[in-house]
């Protein structure tokens, strides 16, 4: 096998992924961050089916295990914090998911795993983007944002939900492939108080408002806001500066009841804040010629999917194999790739949006009825059975095996906790 030279663009869970792969198996590989320092940040992210799988066959497990945060399960509270109904975490190692994964962890955590277990074989360059790329049949040479350039055999663009590299080679004037969910969610970190237990807390309020808490280490909770609402003029609030868009989200929740009134004090002086708008990236280009799109930058599930990194580590192991297996007919590999994963991106990416906004009532009376109706559903232990004796974790979509990627299964190589 052909050893090749790759630059991967974007230090986030994709691009260390895919770089795991390559470098273990001989390839020279460089990742580009924009960010100045590893961007370790992020609330609590969350691995399923398929994607425990890859972490079990890149051999990160145990210390992926060692990580993860405590969260038994989430409950539905009434304004005056009392619990409707709960759903707990499936942990039985059998059956699906439930809205709480068995392994949620801290998007920083994850991060860092990755960048230990690929530092001493991957080059990183931090503070530096891909300023521009020019390819034909046999290279791609990039320009970076410092000046220099090099010439790579592949260019991979791993930049996130905004991608560069996608506008890149989509063409010139087409617009961002987004679907749009009509939802915003901020998020942000607060002092943990001694009401804060290990399970989650969902709350609705009037307006198409959400309020979720969940606490991740001794003292820190995690407070997230969910708005529903398609006006047009609204995504513009998360280019705004960080004090706008604070003002924006206070006025809105602004009387929503519960502990609202905490979290609004909270986000005053919190150093992890986050907003964006809800979407999923929907293209058929994943690539063109020796450039290739991978993680959210090509096909982002959206937040509410909670298959955002899971497809990200899936897609990653995909390009991986399909580029060892066929390495010196690079298009054919880019083509396989498409081929095998998209039937996957397709199922997680297939949410029912109407679904989704009835979750979220404009009304007290939605509110109640919907309370109503999880009251019965969890009394009734609907999720937890309907999870223990699902005979698919996984969905329909099955891993593909890739002998070329030397699978290391539960054994940590290269790793210190
Ligand atoms: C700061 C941050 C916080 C997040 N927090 C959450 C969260 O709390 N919950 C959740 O579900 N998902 C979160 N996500 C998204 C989640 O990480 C992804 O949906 C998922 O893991 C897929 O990973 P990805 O590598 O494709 O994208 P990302 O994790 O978004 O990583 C993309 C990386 O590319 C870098 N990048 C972007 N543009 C350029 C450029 N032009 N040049 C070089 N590098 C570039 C970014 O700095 C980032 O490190 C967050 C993403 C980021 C960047």
């Amino acid at each position: 096998m052909p050893s090749l030279k790759v630059l991967i663009c974007g230090g986030g869970c994709a691009g260390p992924a895919l770089a795991y792969w390559l470098a273990n198996t001989g390839h020279n590989v460089t990742i580009v961050e924009r960010f100045p320092v590893l961007r370790a940040t992020g609330a609590q992210i969350d691995l399923r089916g398929q994607g425990i799988e890859v972490v079990k066959r890149m051999g990160l497990n145990d210390i992926i295990r060692s990580k993860l945060v405590d969260e038994e399960g989430t409950a539905f509270v009434d304004l005056n914090e009392n619990i409707g109904a709960t759903v707990l975490a499936n942990k039985s190692g059998k059956g699906a998911q439930t809205l709480t994964s068995e392994y949620e962890i801290m998007r920083g955590d994850l991060i860092r795993i990755f960048y230990d277990a690929t530092h001493h074989n991957v080059k990183y360059i931090f503070g530096t983007t891909v300023e521009n790329f020019e390819q034909d049949d046999q290279s791609v040479t990039v320009r970076f944002s410092d000046g220099s350039s090099d010439t790579y055999d592949l260019l991979i663009g791993a930049d996130g939900q905004g991608s560069r590299i996608r506008k890149a080679i989509l063409s010139p004037n087409s617009q961002e492939p987004y679907r749009k969910l009509g939802m915003h969610m901020a998020y942000w970190f607060i002092p943990r108080d001694e009401t804060d237990d290990n399970l989650s807390r969902s709350y609705l309020s009037p307006g198409g408002r959400m309020i979720k808490r969940r606490s991740h280490n001794e003292t820190e909770t995690q407070v997230y806001f969910f708005l529903k609402d398609d006006s047009p003029e609204l995504p513009s609030i998360h280019r705004a500066s960080v004090e706008t868009q604070k003002e924006f989200w206070t006025r809105r929740f602004h009387g929503a009841g519960w502990q609202t009134s905490r979290f609004l004090e909270g986000m005053k002086t919190t150093e992890n804040w986050y907003c964006q708008e809800v979407v999923q990236v929907q293209t058929d280009t994943w690539y063109k010629g020796r450039v290739a799109l991978l993680g959210d930058a090509s096909s982002c599930p959206s937040p509410f999917s909670g298959m955002g990194t899971t497809g990200s580590l899936v897609g990653a192991y995909v390009l991986a194999g399909e580029i060892n297996r066929h390495a010196d007919d690079l298009p054919r590999a880019l083509a396989n790739y498409d081929e095998v994963f998209r039937p996957f991106v397709d199922e997680v990416q297939n949410i029912n949006v109407s679904l989704m906004k009835l979750a979220i009532p404009e009304t007290r009376w939605g509110i109640t009825i919907l309370h109503f109706i999880a009251w019965l559903v969890c009394f009734l232990r609907i999720p937890e059975l309907a999870s223990r004796f699902s005979k698919e974790r996984d969905g329909d979509w099955k891993l593909p095996d890739y002998p070329e990627l030397n699978q290391k299964g539960e054994e940590n190589r290269n790793i210190k906790n």
